[in-house]
This record gives C-alpha cells, sequence and structure tokens, in this order.
C-alpha cells in the first residue's frame, strides 16, 4: 500500500473559499469576486497563496489563479472552445489526430487557472470524465494507429502512483502505444508531487514506451520559485523528455520580454520549450484574450530573438473543433485573422470584440 505522500496533505489544505483566501492575502477581495467563485470554484494551494501575496495584488499571479469580476461580465466565449465533445471516442478518450489520443483520467487539477480553456467542463461534471476502462482500452485495441497517448485533464498527476501505474501498465501490454506523454502543471503548482515513487515509476515504464514526455504547464517566469527550478532539475536524471507549454495571455505575458525570460530559465532548466498556444476564445476568460494579430507580431519578435531551437511552436486551436494548427508562419505572418487548417483550407477567425 502506498504511503501518504506529503503532497495530498497541501492539496487538501488547499484554499477553496473567498473568504478564507482573502483573509490570508489581507486585501480586499475584488468587485463581483464573490458571485464569480460561486460560478467558477476557486482552488489555491498555500504555497502558491503565498506567492501571489509576496507578488502583490496587481501581480500577474494574482491575475493567473484569483477571481476577477470579467469573467461574468464578458459573456461571449464558448463553453468547449477547442470542441472536445465531438471527438470523444470512447470514455475519457478524446481522438482527433490520426495517431494520438488524449486521456483524460480525472478532471481535478491542483489550481484553478482562471483562463482554463476546460473550465466550463471543469466546474461542471462533464461527460468527458465519465469513465469506463474497460471501454477505453477497447477502443485503443480496436485503433491501432493511436501510438502516442497524451495524459490531460483536469491534471493527470492528481492521480496516486498506484492509479497511475495501473493505468501505464494497461496501455503498456496493448502494444501499440510508443509515445505517453503527460500534461500537468504540478511540477509549478505542487512540486512535492513530483516524489520518489513518480520517478521510479517513469524508470519502471521507460523500456515499454519509445519515450515518456513530461509537458509542463508554465506561464510566466514569476511561477519558478527556488523550490520548482530545483524539483525540475531534480527531475534531469530521470527517463523523462521534459518540454513546456505556455498560454499566451493578456495581462500575464503578452510582451516579448516575459516570453523571453520564461523561454531563458526554461532553457537553463533544461525543458524544452514545446508550445505557445494562443488563448482560447473560453467563455468566462476572454479577457485574458489578444487577438491573433498581436500575436503573431509578438512571435515574430520572438523569433528574432531566440534560436530556433528554443522556439516554442506557436500554435491555435481552431474553434468548432477543427483542430491544432501553427498560428504563425512566415508565409501567413501577412495574413491577418486567416489560418490554414488542417485540411489544407483558408480558416477565417472569427474573434471577439474586446473593450
Ligand atoms: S491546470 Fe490546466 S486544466 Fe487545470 S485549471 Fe489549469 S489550465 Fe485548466
Amino acid at each position: 500500500v502506498e504511503k501518504t505522500p506529503s503532497w495530498t496533505t497541501e492539496f487538501a489544505a488547499a484554499f477553496r473559499t473567498l473568504p478564507d483566501l482573502y483573509r490570508f492575502l489581507d486585501w480586499d477581495p475584488p468587485a463581483g469576486a464573490l458571485a464569480v467563485a460561486q460560478t467558477y470554484p476557486l482552488f489555491v494551494p498555500r504555497r502558491l497563496a503565498r506567492m501571489i501575496k509576496a507578488e502583490g495584488p496587481g501581480g500577474v499571479l494574482a491575475r493567473e489563479f484569483l477571481p476577477d469580476g470579467a469573467e461574468l461580465a464578458l459573456s461571449e466565449g464558448l463553453a468547449d472552445p477547442i470542441g472536445d465533445q465531438a471527438f470523444l471516442r470512447a470514455p475519457q478518450l478524446v481522438h482527433r489526430y490520426k495517431t494520438r489520443a488524449l486521456f483524460t483520467p480525472t478532471s481535478v487539477c491542483p489550481v484553478h487557472c482562471r483562463y482554463c480553456f476546460r473550465k466550463n467542463e471543469l466546474a461542471a461534471d462533464h461527460d468527458l470524465f465519465q469513465r469506463d476502462f474497460d471501454q477505453t482500452l477497447a477502443y485503443l485495441a480496436r485503433h491501432p494507429e493511436v501510438t502516442e497517448l497524451i495524459f490531460t485533464g483536469g491534471d493527470p498527476l492528481t492521480l496516486s502512483n498506484d492509479r497511475l501505474e495501473t493505468y501505464l501498465s494497461a496501455f503498456a501490454d496493448l502494444g501499440t502505444l510508443r509515445d505517453v506523454r503527460f500534461h500537468t502543471r504540478y511540477p509549478v503548482i505542487l512540486p512535492e508531487r513530483l516524489d520518489a515513487g513518480f520517478a521510479d515509476l517513469l524508470r519502471e515504464y521507460r523500456g515499454r514506451f519509445r519515450t515518456l514526455s513530461l509537458a509542463i504547464h508554465v506561464n510566466h517566469v514569476r511561477e519558478l520559485d527556488d523550490e520548482v527550478r530545483d524539483r525540475v532539475r531534480s527531475l534531469n536524471g530521470l527517463p523523462v523528455q521534459l518540454l513546456s507549454q505556455t498560454v499566451l495571455l493578456r495581462g500575464v505575458n503578452d510582451s516579448v520580454t516575459a516570453l523571453r525570460e520564461l523561454i531563458d530559465e526554461l532553457v537553463s532548466l533544461r525543458v524544452r520549450p514545446y508550445y505557445l498556444h494562443h488563448p482560447d476564445q473560453v467563455k468566462g476568460g476572454l479577457h485574458f484574450y489578444l487577438p491573433l494579430a498581436e500575436g503573431r507580431v509578438l512571435y515574430q519578435a520572438l523569433r528574432d530573438e531566440l534560436p530556433g531551437w528554443a522556439l516554442p511552436q506557436y500554435v491555435i486551436d481552431i474553434p468548432g473543433g477543427h483542430g491544432k494548427v501553427a498560428a504563425f508562419n512566415p508565409e501567413t505572418y501577412a495574413f491577418e485573422g486567416r489560418l490554414i487548417s488542417r485540411t489544407g483550407a483558408v480558416v477565417e477567425l472569427r474573434e471577439p470584440e474586446l473593450h
């Protein structure tokens, strides 16, 4: 039986109510925050709350993780901005691209990011998370063309190491999956989660898949305090490819300096900058949105400043389930609001009007 790890204690002690959190911060909640927290629940671990407090009420951490009246004030936006629902092929399994599928074994995260593209699904008891693992496995067995499985959620590292092992073992036994990737925010939010048991799991399964990857979700260099840096450095000795994924967010990292500082730090930690996501047009998160044209200008400037190998791919999920495509390439730089879809069609991106 697995010993109770310390991160679960940290998890249990997280702030879940507005009065508790703001009493700790010693700040007044912003106007409308109470109503917001009733619609989109609050979840902030204590360690992060201390960082938010140290940075102050106007800081990027407060913007990323504290409720904002704008979440309800801007009524536009999509509940399922990337159209996962249409590609839900088996319980907890989204199969949209030929060779890879998403596995969503939990709806629980170590924090509630206010910009989250799944914030409406996570707030409801959504179909995406209904479990029937036999059916999930049966689907993968019928679809050997799926060679990469991406554990996402919620955050898959919310599961215990025993539970992860159960899944990894069953997936390895299929014999068709070569690559396994975990998308997670734990290394930054609750770094204790990267415990010895998880390291053992990676070592144990290294030989059963071609690659194991950990894509760390991080948006700003201020998320990376000394503890996080130490923990990420400690992962370098493990048989896991370290990648990053970042969401471009208005008021958080929408400047060349912020992105450059983050990427520089990731490279120093030997994390390969992998994805820079254009923000999704999610209902309740539109105050983080910035126009594609603006994102392209930022990315072009980044291209001038970084070596090619340090440049994350700038991608966008075209609303309506059209899938993830390049948000930038030199040929379409002057393409204004248009994108080239996965089928080669030119798609006019419909963007919200922001005031
Ligand atoms: S960790 Fe990811 S899925 Fe969870 S709230 Fe944040 S953005 Fe959403």
